[in-house]
């Protein structure tokens, strides 16, 4: 894509739109950043109005002074400027797109969607990768924009991009070597008319592949395997069902004639599983030598927030899964134990249904504590089904799960809300767990 001296409208002053901006701006052309938030909202906002051309407090005609324009992500197709630049052709692209438009044709794409285990899955392939030698960079959503590393050169041998459906909204050219979708579970519903929509919006992770790419997908989740028909690329299964081209049986991943043990993994649980057998199988088309794979999937640093353990006092263990933001991932915390939890629930809602839990909670989680915005509608759905304690309050919640255990008990918070009632994000709110958790032991 020609960069020089082309004007470049970015809608978002967030860490993605001020990273494409200054890509533009070194490949020689012309940005123009316009924000929706007011001036004083905007950190940086001097420095960034000294370094670009910019608009605070809402997105104006300016912006049709562009040959292209680009989204971050968060920002809604349908506002009346993008209707407005449509009409007047101008192009609508995504950070990603522009980003796989400039980046060097050496390296290689291997993109990870999913409703859950994107972070993990993404990380873990970068490591494999990285242990084998290879120059890799992580990117996307898990919180390092594409267009920030110098992918324009040739250095690059893989980009490992984690993509959420919001990402995948505006694909138009990129193609990926390798994508991958874990799993489609009825997150972000607020965001789209149907699950239908939502579903299909993954799927465009696939778009542009030919017979030489290919394409993963998770037998074991009903819904993905419902639109497998529109892949064309090379598609291959895992699951723990020995039918899948990479399948899990006891304590082994099964792969062709290969097997790699489960039990010296750094990550644990059946979640984890289906990540490490998603994660073999995007670096299967690059030859590394099984050693590596076994010695990565070790080596591994398991990601904060998600089934983290915390500590261990007196007698009771407590672990962090702040990052648990919806139901799908907390019935997996919940099989992750051999004994029945404590859980601590609650926070922004998103419009989920939160009864899909009964049977999980009712066979897993010895009590269960509620908290933030959603205590009535968590109350509502589980009352009458498991034993339920409401307290507002995020410290005293904790304080009340740990009064109530004694010796060999597991508190695990694993709220299936967003943090945006009471925290900045979700590393905010397991990070104060933790500290919390670490102030009850004196
Ligand atoms: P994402 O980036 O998609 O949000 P993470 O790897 O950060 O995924 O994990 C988010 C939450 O989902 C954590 O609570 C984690 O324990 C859980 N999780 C991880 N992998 C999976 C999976 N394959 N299926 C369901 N839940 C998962």
């Amino acid at each position: 894509m020609k960069v020089e001296n082309r004007r470049f409208g970015i809608l978002g002053m967030a860490r993605s739109g001020i990273s494409v901006a200054t890509k533009i701006k070194e490949l020689g052309g012309i940005a123009f950043i316009s924000e929706y938030k007011n001036e004083t909202e905007i950190a940086n906002s001097k420095q960034i109005k000294n370094t670009f051309q910019c608009e605070f407090g809402g997105h104006t005609i300016r912006l049709l002074n562009n040959d292209v324009l680009i989204l971050s992500p968060g920002i809604p197709g349908n506002i009346p400027i993008l209707k407005e630049a449509e009409k007047q052709n101008i192009e609508i692209i995504s950070e990603i797109e522009f980003s796989f438009r400039i980046k060097h044709p050496h390296s290689k794409i291997i993109a990870i969607t999913g409703s859950n285990g994107k972070s993990t899955t993404v990380s873990l392939i970068h490591h494999i990768l990285q242990t084998a030698g290879y120059n890799s960079i992580l990117a996307g959503n898990i919180g390092t924009a594409f267009s920030s590393y110098p992918i324009e050169k040739e250095d690059i041998d893989f980009v490992v991009l984690e993509l959420s459906s919001f990402q995948l909204e505006l694909i138009d050219s990129f193609k990926a070597d390798v994508a991958a979708i874990l799993n489609i579970t009825p997150d972000h519903l607020d965001r789209y008319d149907s699950f239908e929509d939502y579903a299909e919006t993954k799927f465009n992770i696939f778009k542009n592949q030919n017979a030489n790419d290919l394409a993963i997908i998770n037998m074991d989740d009903i819904i993905s395997a419902k639109f497998t028909d529109k892949i064309i690329s090379d598609l291959k299964y895992f699951s723990s069902n020995p039918k899948a081209d990479i399948y899990s049986k006891e304590n082994s991943i099964i792969f062709s004639s290969k097997e790699f043990s489960i039990q010296k993994a750094a990550i644990q649980g059946p979640h984890n599983i289906a990540n490490m057998m998603c994660a073999i199988l995007a670096v299967s088309p690059f030859n590394i030598e099984n050693d590596i794979i076994q010695k990565s999937l070790k080596t591994f640093s398991p990601l904060a927030h998600r089934m983290e353990f915390v500590i261990e006092v007196d007698g009771i263990k407590f672990y962090n899964d702040s990052k648990a933001t919806n139901t799908d991932s907390v019935r997996y915390a919940l099989q992750s134990f051999n004994t029945p939890i404590r859980i601590i629930m609650g926070g922004a809602g998103k419009g989920e249904d939160y009864r899909s839990l009964i049977p999980h909670l009712k066979e897993q989680a010895k009590k269960v504590y509620l908290t933030g915005d959603t205590i009535d509608e968590m109350k509502k759905a589980f009352e009458g089904s498991v034993e339920i304690e409401s307290i507002k309050e995020f410290e005293d919640v904790i304080k009340k799960a740990f009064f109530d255990s004694e010796n060999g008990d597991i508190i695990v918070l694993s709220p299936a809300c967003t943090s945006y009632d009471s925290f900045k994000n979700f590393e905010e709110r397991g990070n104060t767990f933790k500290e919390i958790v670490s102030r009850l032991k004196k």
